[in-house]
C-alpha cells in the first residue's frame, strides 16, 4: 500500500460504490455524497418523472433514474458481475432470469454495498453543487454540498479533499433529436427519460425515434396497443426488431419536418398524422457542478481531455472520472477504471506525464478523423472494448480475463440480434458460455 489520502466520491451508483470500495482497498479515505437516498443510481426506478417531459427547461426538477416500469437488463448476469462478486441466480429469489429485472439488479447493487461496508461511508440526500481547485500547489479540492432543510429551503456545507472522482452516471439529462418545426409542432413530445409505461397511449398514433435498445424495448411495449407505431431511425440498412411481424409498425428514415396540424414528414416521404413522439435519442454529459475554469469541457459530449476516458492530463490524478465510457459492458469496464484511479491515487500504478497523456488525447481524436467517426461517439467503447479493457488489466497486473471477448458488448448485442426481439428468453446464455468454455 502506498499514500493514502481524504477523497471525495461523487455519486453512489455502480461506478461509485466500486470507485468507494477501491480506495477504501488501498487505504484511502473515502466521503461518497449521493444526492439520492439510496445507492444504485440509474437503477433505483421511480414512477415519477419530470416536469418537461422532453427534459429542456434547466429549471425543471431532475429525476436522475431514466428506466421505465417493465425494463429487463439487456446484458445477461454473467456480463454484469464483478471481479470478485458475482450475479447468480439466488435459490429461491424472486427473479431467476439471465436478463433479470431492474429490481434485481438495484438488490444486487444493494447487497455489494452492504457487503463491502460501503453504506457508512456514504452521505445521502447530499447533492454536489460545486467542486473546485483551491489551492494549485497543494492540489486542494473544495466540495459543497447542500441537503433539503424542508421544503422551500437548503443547508449547504464545504469540505476540502485532497482528490475527487466522479461518478454522476451519463444516462439522466436527454439528448433530443432536431428537426424544423418541433417547437411548434402540437402533440405530446417526451424523452424517453419520461417515460414509464405505454399507458394513456392506447389507440394513438406514435412515433418513435431511434434504434437503440430502449426504441427496441419501447416499439415491443407499445405496438400492441397503439393504433399506429412509426420508427424514425437514422442508421442506413438497419432493420428494426420487431417491424417485420406487425401491421400497424412502419420503419422510417429521420423526420424532415414537422406541422402545427399535427403532421410529421419523413426523409423517405411518408406524412403521419401523429399524437404522440417519443425521443429515443440518448443523453448528454452534464457536470453542472464543476468548476474547472475551462480545463474540462463537454463539446458534442465529447468530455476533453481526458486520457483513457477518466483523467484530465492537467488536473491528473487528483480529478479523475469513473463511467463516462458508454456502448460497453459497463458493469465490468467501471471495475477496472476505478480500480486504476484508486491504485494511481496511491502511487502502486503510475500515469504518464501530463504532455504524455494529452498526446495520448490528441492522438486518439485525430485518429477518429481519420476514421469518420464522429465526435459525440469519443466515450462509446463499441468496437475497441477489447483493446481498452486489455490496456487497463495490463495497468494493474491483471491478466486478460476468461470470456473476456465473448462477453463484449458486441458480441451480446449479436447474439441479441441472432436471438431476435424476444432475445432475453429465448438465448441460452449459460449453454453459450459452456460452449465457449468447451472450445478454449
Ligand atoms: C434505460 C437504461 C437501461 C440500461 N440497461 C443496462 C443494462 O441492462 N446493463 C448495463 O450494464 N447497463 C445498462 N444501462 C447503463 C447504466 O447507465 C449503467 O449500467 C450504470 O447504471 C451507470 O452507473 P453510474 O454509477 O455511472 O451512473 P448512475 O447509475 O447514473 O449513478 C450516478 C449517481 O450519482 C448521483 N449524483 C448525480 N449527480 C449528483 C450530485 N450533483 N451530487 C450527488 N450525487 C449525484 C445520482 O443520484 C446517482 O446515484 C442502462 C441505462 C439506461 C438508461
Amino acid at each position: 500500500m502506498g499514500e493514502s489520502y481524504k477523497v471525495a466520491v461523487i455519486g453512489a451508483g455502480i461506478a461509485g460504490l466500486l470507485t468507494a470500495r477501491e480506495l477504501q482497498r488501498q487505504g484511502h479515505h473515502v466521503t461518497v455524497f449521493e444526492k439520492a437516498s439510496k445507492v444504485g443510481g440509474i437503477w433505483v426506478y421511480t414512477q415519477r418523472v419530470e416536469t418537461d417531459p422532453l427534459g429542456l427547461d434547466p429549471n425543471r426538477e431532475i429525476i436522475h433514474s431514466s428506466l421505465y416500469k417493465s425494463l429487463r437488463a439487456n446484458l445477461p448476469r454473467q456480463a454484469m458481475e464483478f471481479l470478485d462478486y458475482p450475479f447468480p441466480k439466488k435459490q429461491g429469489g424472486d427473479d431467476q432470469r439471465t436478463f433479470p429485472g431492474h429490481e434485481e439488479v438495484l438488490r444486487f447493487l444493494q447487497d455489494f454495498a452492504r457487503d463491502f461496508g460501503l453504506m457508512e461511508l456514504i452521505q445521502f440526500g447530499h447533492e454536489v453543487i460545486r467542486v473546485e481547485l483551491v489551492d494549485e500547489v497543494t492540489h486542494e479540492w473544495v466540495v459543497e454540498s447542500r441537503t433539503r432543510e424542508n421544503e422551500s429551503t437548503w443547508e449547504s456545507k464545504e469540505e476540502l479533499f485532497k482528490a475527487v472522482v466522479i461518478c454522476t452516471g451519463n444516462q439522466s439529462e436527454p439528448n433530443i433529436a432536431e428537426f424544423p418545426g418541433r417547437d411548434t409542432w402540437p402533440g405530446l413530445q417526451m424523452h424517453s427519460h419520461n417515460y414509464r409505461s405505454p399507458e394513456g397511449l392506447e389507440n394513438k398514433i406514435v412515433v418513435l425515434i431511434g434504434n437503440g435498445p430502449t426504441a427496441v424495448d419501447l416499439l415491443r411495449e407499445i405496438s400492441p396497443l397503439a393504433k399506429q407505431v412509426h420508427v424514425a431511425v437514422r442508421t442506413p440498412g438497419f432493420q428494426m426488431p420487431g417491424v417485420e411481424n406487425n401491421d400497424n409498425v412502419w420503419q422510417h428514415s429521420m423526420i424532415e419536418c414537422a406541422h402545427t396540424d399535427g403532421k410529421v414528414v419523413f426523409q423517405d416521404g411518408a406524412i403521419v398524422d401523429t399524437d404522440v413522439i417519443i425521443h429515443c435519442t440518448g443523453y448528454k454529459y452534464h457536470f453542472p457542478f464543476l468548476k474547472s475554469n475551462g480545463i474540462v469541457t463537454v463539446d458534442d459530449n465529447r468530455v476533453g481531455l481526458m486520457y483513457k476516458h477518466v483523467f484530465p492530463p492537467s488536473l491528473a490524478p487528483w480529478l479523475s472520472f469513473v463511467g463516462l465510457i458508454n456502448r460497453s459492458v459497463v458493469f465490468r469496464v467501471m471495475e477496472l477504471q476505478a480500480r486504476w484511479v484508486a491504485k494511481v491515487l496511491s502511487g502502486t500504478v503510475e500515469l504518464p506525464s501530463q504532455e504524455a497523456m494529452a498526446s495520448s488525447v490528441e492522438e486518439l481524436y485525430s485518429e477518429m478523423e481519420k476514421n469518420g467517426i464522429p465526435k459525440n461517439l469519443t466515450h462509446s467503447l463499441l468496437n475497441n472494448e477489447v483493446e481498452y479493457v486489455s490496456w487497463l488489466a495490463a495497468q494493474l497486473n491483471i491478466k486478460p480475463l476468461k470470456r473476456w471477448k465473448e462477453l463484449t458488448v458486441v458480441s451480446i448485442i449479436g447474439g441479441g440480434v441472432h436471438y431476435g426481439e424476444n432475445f432475453r428468453d429465448t438465448w441460452d446464455i449459460d449453454k453459450w458460455m459452456q460452449e465457449i468454455d468447451s472450445s478454449d
